[in-house]
């Protein structure tokens, strides 16, 4: 079904964010049919470039991130028909005017205003918008992480940002809930009978959320240097999918039901503080290894720079106390130059409570539903089966694997194209609330200070491994394991 008429304002329209993800997304959806003839995106940034110049930008990013194959001509014309640019310094006043009359001419048109650009500008174009009366009640923007450094920085965020626009008109984007998987979970959860009566502590042992990049921090040193393991992963994308896991069911799937549910279980996270965060949590560095058989280099020397504290592995014990998970460890982590670029969650269930079978069928093994994001987005559901043939009751494990490419002969599309057209349609479900945000810097925030309070020991770890022995040690201690080593 066709989204309505829509006018998508891209600040950081040269950036590498529209190349590699905006624009590719924008330009499948039109592919498949989805967008009006009255839709139209607009590139704005400080570079002097012409109409022209933005076409062969756009192109240029096309060719380099969508399949030769999936770029017919017909299609890149009609796409391309769509395209504007603007040149405005987003400080300066320049190019607002222009910026305006463009948009004028849009009238009713939905208008969406993506900011693809640094934080700090956040509020200096929030402010513009509001000065030059871009804002139309059908109006919405869309803003990019990192949202703050901690709960004061993006607490001033939402501050600027919300004195031009209305909570329900911003979309905080974390893409991880874009993704299939994710969508997904919640459709395990509240659409089957099968797994809710199950979802608790009486019959969940423990919950491992992992996300895993291969790749170091490549020419994103500087920025990343400033951000870390945590700020940058697990702040975000891990501790939502967290709140998926763990939520109550919403009453509706409704942005605001959604969200409140979803708030609760940041609220109800155990404190970790410089009490006990030496024990609940461990912070690391990659050093020289191998990935998929090739050298790589530390940390220090991708930065250029021996000095760095930042951590690129990030593992933590967590707790929610409630009644629902209350004795329920969520073991999360995430890192760089890990082993292979995996992003899962692995439910445990807890041990069948009386064994029937003898000592000769062999090991009795637990259940476990691990739901993967990525690279191949699908859903496996571990059980015991009895092992095929003559030979006696012969228990074994086995996956009931579900692929979604296998199933249904397609590729997922980038969650970036599910956001986008959430975004034109005004539904925030996926998207963050500003109470979100805060609560999740609420609880990030004091593992940040015990970590400088305590001058918590940054462990090492060898590029290409799973980590340091320290986050073994974490799961291991309370006589579990982490999914790859079971
Ligand atoms: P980038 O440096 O490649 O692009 C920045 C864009 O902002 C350029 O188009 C530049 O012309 C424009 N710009 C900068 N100053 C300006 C000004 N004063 N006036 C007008 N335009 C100006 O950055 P990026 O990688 O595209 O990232 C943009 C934002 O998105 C950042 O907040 C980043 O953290 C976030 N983000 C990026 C990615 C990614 O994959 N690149 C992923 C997630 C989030």
């Amino acid at each position: 079904i066709q989204v309505s008429a829509f006018d998508l304002v891209v600040f950081g329209g040269t950036g590498d964010l529209a190349a590699r993800k905006l624009l590719p997304a924008m330009f499948q959806r039109d592919r498949a049919g989805q967008l009006p003839d009255e839709g139209r995106i607009i590139g704005v940034s400080r570079r002097a470039l012409g109409h022209d110049g933005y076409l062969d930008f756009v192109k240029k990013s096309l060719s380099t991130y969508v399949k030769a194959s999936e770029l017919e001509p017909e299609a890149l014309k009609r796409f391309l028909a769509r395209v504007h640019f603007v040149p405005v310094d987003v400080t300066g006043e320049s190019g607002w005017p222009e910026l305006a009359s463009l948009l004028a001419s849009g009238n009713e048109a939905v208008r969406c205003f993506y900011f693809a650009v640094s934080p700090d500008l956040f509020a200096p174009i929030s402010e513009r918008i509001g000065q030059f009366g871009l804002i139309t009640d059908h109006s919405r923007v869309v803003l990019e992480k990192p949202l703050g450094k901690n709960g004061e920085s993006a607490h001033a965020v939402n501050e600027a940002v919300g004195k031009v626009f209305n909570e329900h008109q911003i979309y905080r984007i974390d893409h991880y809930l874009g993704k299939e998987t994710v969508q997904n979970l919640m459709a395990l959860r509240f659409a089957n009978r099968l797994f809710e009566p199950l979802w608790n502590s009486t019959h969940i042992d423990h919950v491992q959320i992992t996300v895993a990049e291969d790749i170091g921090v490549g020419d994103r040193g500087g920025y990343y240097d400033t951000s870390g393991a945590m700020r940058d992963m697990l702040q975000n994308h891990i501790m939502q999918l967290l709140c998926l896991t763990a939520m109550e069911p919403p009453d509706a799937f409704e942005a605001d039901a959604v969200r409140d549910e979803k708030l609760k279980v940041l609220k109800a996270l155990k404190r970790i503080d410089e009490r006990n965060a030496e024990h609940m949590t461990v912070r690391a560095q990659y050093r020289a290894g191998s990935v998929g058989g090739q050298p790589s280099a530390g940390y220090l020397e991708d930065l250029g720079n021996d000095t760095s504290s930042t951590e690129t592995f990030v593992a933590i014990r967590a707790e929610i106390a409630n009644w629902r998970w209350a004795g329920v460890p969520f073991y999360l982590r995430t890192g760089k130059r890990l082993t292979k670029r995996t992003s899962e969650i692995v439910v445990n269930f807890r041990p069948i409570s009386h064994n029937i079978f003898d000592a000769t069928a062999g090991r009795l093994s637990q259940n476990r539903l691990i739901l993967r994001l990525q690279p191949d987005e699908g859903v496996t559901l571990e059980v015991t089966i009895k092992d095929p043939g003559p030979g006696g009751m012969r228990l074994r494990r086995i996956p009931l694997d579900m692929s979604f490419v296998e199933t249904f002969g397609v590729s997922n599309p980038d969650a970036y194209e599910r956001l986008l057209m959430d975004v034109i349609r005004g539904n925030q479900t996926l998207f963050m609330r500003a109470d979100e945000v805060a609560a999740a810097w609420q609880w990030v925030d004091p593992i940040h200070a015990a970590w400088a309070h305590n001058d918590q020991r940054m462990h090492t770890y060898a590029g290409g491994t799973w980590g340091p022995s320290a986050a073994i040690a974490l799961i291991e201690r309370d006589g579990r394991t982490w999914l790859e080593d079971s």
